[in-house]
């Protein structure tokens, strides 16, 4: 056999695939990314980055009553969402383009097309080139998952997909899946206007995150008029003219029906694992996920999987993080077998933001795992009143035997940067009084994870 022209051939360029290429070719592997479809992914082009743009455009829209509190009076007439969605395809391009420049700078070779494996060294192009590497990283990444009976049309049934690809905005829209997309995209839209109803099965908005922690967003999104349904499922739709009408069941069995313009189902990610050659290697995937072991490596020797197509939060930061694992274990380098799922932290990109990682009070009452509680509020925090965001709090469980931070949440302004103070406590096995005794600068939103901490050790100065 030929020596292979790649040390490593990478399948998909989203964060798990582009951040793999560059740490294999920083630690000298000759590497190859295949990409179907833009450099970048799903993150870059269509999910994290052009829906943070839209957040921000968003945000800026919705402070045009503290302008006008201050005197200025604001026309309105002039409004254009399809400004925002083109700033939003302006800043996914300007990301996309970016990880073209990274791949040439790095000495990436970027190989347009599809691919599937052909033997666990070998990657084949639709064209039958094959494109042979020492190791192969499969990162295909995921797409929408559909729901039958409210199969994505792109009219009146979106998926996120579509739904970043509006131009303009539906008068009413009922948002299917109460998760992290689902009440991002609630909040961009109540803060253009649209009048939004968000319909949850599970007992809470965000079922994955702490319950404490979701009210507190709940009680906002319902403040300011979006309707949220929790233990409600849609049973059926039936389209119109110009929408379609849902029918709810409530937690009672009681039935209602909304007619809106627009359906958005964001009820999960569906791992691209079909059609990529997986049987040839004989890799047999679980629920459509690619079983990995140790290093993120499938059971065929040499291939690797990371990123949204392994069962493990799909998040992009997760997915970079696996695939540096498995990339840095493929050069030969000491690291640990995977990442430490207690230190991966979760965002939500609401008003007011989520951030946590770690334990949640429900999984600790459910393992029977003791932990002692602090709570913060931010109302207690000047710079956080100073801001006009007193909305949120800070929360922090701790081992009351080894005073070990087990788990953290963040509710309010800026969540989603302050989680990573007390995520470096946990990662360096800091104690709540190492965070407690260092001192903050003020007015700071920070300083509420500090009184949290403080509030740990039984002394918080505010409340
Ligand atoms: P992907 O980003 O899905 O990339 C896979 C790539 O592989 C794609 O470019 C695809 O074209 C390519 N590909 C697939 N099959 C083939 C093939 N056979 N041949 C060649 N190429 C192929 N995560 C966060 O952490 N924070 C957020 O704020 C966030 N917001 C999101 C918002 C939305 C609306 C959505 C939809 C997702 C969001 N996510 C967020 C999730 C995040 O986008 C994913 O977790 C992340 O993109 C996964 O990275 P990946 O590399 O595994 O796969």
């Amino acid at each position: 056999m030929s020596d292979p022209e790649f040390d490593l051939v990478i399948l998909g360029s989203g964060p798990a695939g582009y951040v793999g290429a560059i740490r294999a070719s920083q630690l000298g592997l000759r590497t190859c990314v295949i990409e179907k479809g833009k450099l970048g992914g799903v993150c870059l082009n269509i999910g994290c980055i052009p829906s943070k743009a839209l957040i921000h455009q968003a945000e800026v829209f919705t402070t045009v009553p503290e302008l006008e509190a201050l005197g200025l009076s604001v026309d309105r007439s002039g409004f254009d969402y399809r400004k925002a969605f083109e700033r939003s395809r302006s800043v996914a391009d300007t990301m996309s383009k970016g990880v073209q420049f990274l791949m040439k700078k790095n000495g990436v070779t970027v190989i347009p097309g599809t691919g599937k494996l052909a033997c666990p060294s070998e990657i084949e192009l639709e064209d039958g080139r094959r494109v042979k590497g020492g190791s192969i990283l499969l990162a295909t990444g995921s797409r929408p998952k559909s729901v039958p009976g409210f199969e994505v049309d792109g009219r009146a049934v979106l998926s996120s997909d579509e739904a970043l690809m509006l131009t303009e905005l539906p008068g009413r829209v009922l948002i299917l899946g109460g998760g992290a997309i689902g009440c991002e995209f609630a909040h961009i839209m109540s803060s253009f206007g649209v009048k939004v109803i968000l319909v949850e099965m599970l007992d809470h908005l965000l079922p994955m995150e702490d319950a404490e922690t979701t009210a507190v967003l709940e009680r906002s999104f319902k403040k300011r008029g979006i309707e949220v349904h929790v233990r409600t499922r849609a049973l059926s739709l039936a389209k119109g003219p110009s929408g379609a009408t849902v029918v709810l069941e409530g937690p009672e069995g009681s039935r209602r029906e909304e007619t809106v313009d627009k359906v958005l189902v964001v009820v999960g990610r569906q791992p691209n694992t079909d059609g990529i050659g997986l049987d040839s290697v004989g890799i047999v995937p679980v629920k459509g996920f690619i079983p990995v072991g140790d290093w993120y490596e499938t059971g065929a020797k040499g291939v690797y999987a990371a990123g949204d197509v392994v069962a493990s939060p799909l998040l992009a930061h997760v997915a970079s993080k696996e695939a540096e694992i498995a990339v840095e274990h493929i050069a030969g380098r000491d690291v640990p077998k995977r990442a430490d799922p207690d230190t991966l932290p979760g965002a939500v990109y609401t008003e007011p933001q989520i951030a946590s990682f770690g334990l949640s009070e429900e999984r600790a009452k459910k393992e029977g795992i003791e932990y002692a509680k602090a709570v913060f509020p931010y109302r207690a925090v000047g710079k956080a009143v100073a801001l006009g965001r007193s909305e949120g709090q800070v929360k922090i469980l701790v081992s009351p035997k080894t005073r070990e931070i087990l788990g953290a949440s963040i509710v309010g302004a800026e969540a989603t940067e302050l989680i990573h103070e007390l995520l470096l406590a946990k990662a360096a096995e800091l104690l709540p009084e190492d965070i407690a005794a260092l001192v903050h600068a003020h007015p700071t939103l920070s300083e509420a994870v500090m009184e949290a901490a403080r509030a740990a050790e039984g002394w918080a100065i505010h409340v």
